[in-house]
């Protein structure tokens, strides 16, 4: 049995919990402005749960700590990941996409782009947040993934039913 409601729950990111209902998550990356006509740059995009679902005081980017760290103009972005699910969410994603193509945004490092494009099939592909688990790195790059053999990976591993983290 797998361990989550396909598009309907997630693992957080940061701290691993399951995020029991949409209206508890949330989409966030990171982002600093360029400099003139230089496109914003992105990166860091994760599920997380919101403010008022985290099971500890915030699963959240921690503004000033990466503000501290990358010593440049950085600031966090959080969205509601309800607005992220289903064919609104899939106009939404690719409003980002279409963004960095026409140069108004651009991923910061080409690892930014592939942990976009697995924030991506989170939302958008029954069972996968699950079976990414359990997917080596090639098989993102090679396959497909479609829904089917998805959910055939995760019904087929028999230490699914306990709870992860
Ligand atoms: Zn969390």
């Amino acid at each position: 049995m797998p361990n989550l409601r396909p598009l309907r729950q997630f693992y957080c990111d940061e701290c691993g919990k399951i995020i029991e209902s949409a209206d508890d998550g949330a989409v966030e990356y990171l982002y600093s402005p360029g400099e003139g006509a230089e496109p914003t740059e992105i990166w860091g995009f994760r599920i997380v749960h919101n403010i008022l679902a985290s099971p500890k005081d915030s699963c959240s980017y921690d503004e000033g700590h990466y503000l501290s760290v990358s010593g440049e103009s950085t600031s966090s972005v959080e969205l509601n990941l309800a607005r992220y699910l289903d064919h609104q969410g899939v106009s939404r994603l690719l409003a980002i996409l279409e963004a960095c193509r026409s140069g108004v945004m651009q991923f910061k490092e080409k690892k930014d782009f592939g942990e976009f494009l697995d924030v991506f099939r989170r939302l958008q592909i029954p069972y996968y947040e699950e079976a990414r688990l359990l997917l080596e790195e090639d098989d993102k790059i090679t396959g497909p993934l479609v829904s089917d053999d998805l959910k055939f990976i995760v019904e087929s591993d028999s230490s699914h039913s306990s709870t992860r983290m």
